[in-house]
């Protein structure tokens, strides 16, 4: 039951606010910064990250009685969210983490904060095959889902079994790898206001996990030396536009090591940008326009972000404030 106003209870230093009917936080000016693999981007004007499905539903219904604009949040490895931060309430998912291995069917059935890549190495630990690509990426089950990530000519798709999705109305329903009309790193979950709350997927159990853990290994090797993990990113910024590679065609333009204030094109791999350390959200935002530009003008091909590009990209920073219906 939805109550119009917060619970509100003391704590010593300050008044903590609750979602209605909860024990969860609600937080307001929360950096986002802090959030996503970028390290950049401004607060978000209410925050919060519910730690069991029914504080996800409780919160999903807050946003939507206060009409407020809704944000999801998975490990934040796909985001570009701009300075000024994002209005309305921001759900991160990452801590909701109940994993189920089903000896008998051999699925995985993982809450949407589970970290892909440690689903990976605990299917490896069992010898379950299938998930070894997964190893190298930084996100969350939700957002693997939504995205179809995949690397090594594998993806979430393939593997899907079936995933929870949570409605703006508080139903929940059960899709199917069909239903969600996968693509190329994409889903139609993309922008729609559907929370995935978790997921199954399909793995062969029975081989041998020595074999398992040491093809799991062999990607994340190869990933380490192949691409760049040690300065913040969001790993590819484009899509690939069949039949070429997006770093290959960045690449062979000169465009490996150009920077825009702290943005930088890694010398490693054309296809990311780095956080150099001082990068604001317009920089690498300004960076993806000018490879896209150049990419046009050279190879008259246009490039499209794979990267979720979040907020507003024109006005200069202010601050969002809270302010609730009561
Ligand atoms: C170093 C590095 C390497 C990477 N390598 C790869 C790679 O090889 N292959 C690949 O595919 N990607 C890769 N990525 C990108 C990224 O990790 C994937 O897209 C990942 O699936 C995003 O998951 P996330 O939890 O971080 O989602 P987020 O970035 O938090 O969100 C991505 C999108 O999903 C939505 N979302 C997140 N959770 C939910 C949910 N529970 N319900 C509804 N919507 C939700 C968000 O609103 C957003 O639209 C890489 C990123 C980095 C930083």
């Amino acid at each position: 039951m939805i109550t119009s106003v917060l619970t509100q209870k003391k704590t010593p230093s300050q008044l903590q606010l609750y979602i209605p009917g909860t024990n969860c936080p609600l937080q307001s000016q929360v950096s986002l910064a802090k959030l996503t693999s970028f390290r950049v981007g401004g607060p978000a004007q209410w925050y919060v990250a519910p730690r069991s499905l029914e504080d996800l539903q409780a919160s999903f219904q807050w946003a939507h009685y206060q009409k407020l604009p809704l944000t999801l949040l998975g490990a934040g490895s796909n985001l570009l969210v701009s300075d000024i931060g994002l209005p309305g309430l921001v759900i991160c998912t990452r801590y909701l983490r109940h994993t189920h291995f089903d000896a008998d069917t051999g699925r995985i059935t993982a809450s949407a904060g589970v970290p892909i890549a440690r689903l990976a190495w605990q299917a490896a630990k069992r010898g379950w095959e299938g998930l070894e690509w997964a190893v190298g990426i930084p996100g969350t089950v939700g957002g693997a889902v939504v995205m179809n990530a995949g690397a090594h000519k594998s993806s979430t798709a393939d593997l899907l079994f079936h995933t929870d999705v949570l409605s703006p109305d508080g139903s929940m329903a059960q899709l199917t790898s069909q239903d969600l009309g996968f693509s190329y790193r994409t889903s139609i979950l993309q922008g729609s206001d559907r929370i995935v709350t978790q997921a199954t997927f399909q793995l062969k159990p029975g081989a041998e996990p020595k074999q398992v853990r040491s093809l799991t290994s062999q990607h994340l090797s190869k990933r380490h030396t192949t691409q760049p993990y040690h300065l913040p990113s969001c790993g590819s910024v484009f899509r690939n536009p069949d039949p070429y590679a997006a770093g290959w065609l960045i690449e062979q333009i000169g465009l490996k090591g150009y920077q825009i204030g702290g943005a930088r094109i890694a010398e490693r791999h054309a296809n990311f940008i780095l956080n150099c350390g001082d990068a604001k959200a317009s920089d690498i935002f300004r960076m993806i326009h000018h490879i896209q530009e150049q990419v046009e003008k050279h190879w008259s091909l246009c490039l499209e972000p794979e990267v979720r590009i979040l907020g507003d990209f024109t006005k200069k920073q202010k601050n969002i404030k809270p302010e609730l219906a009561t």
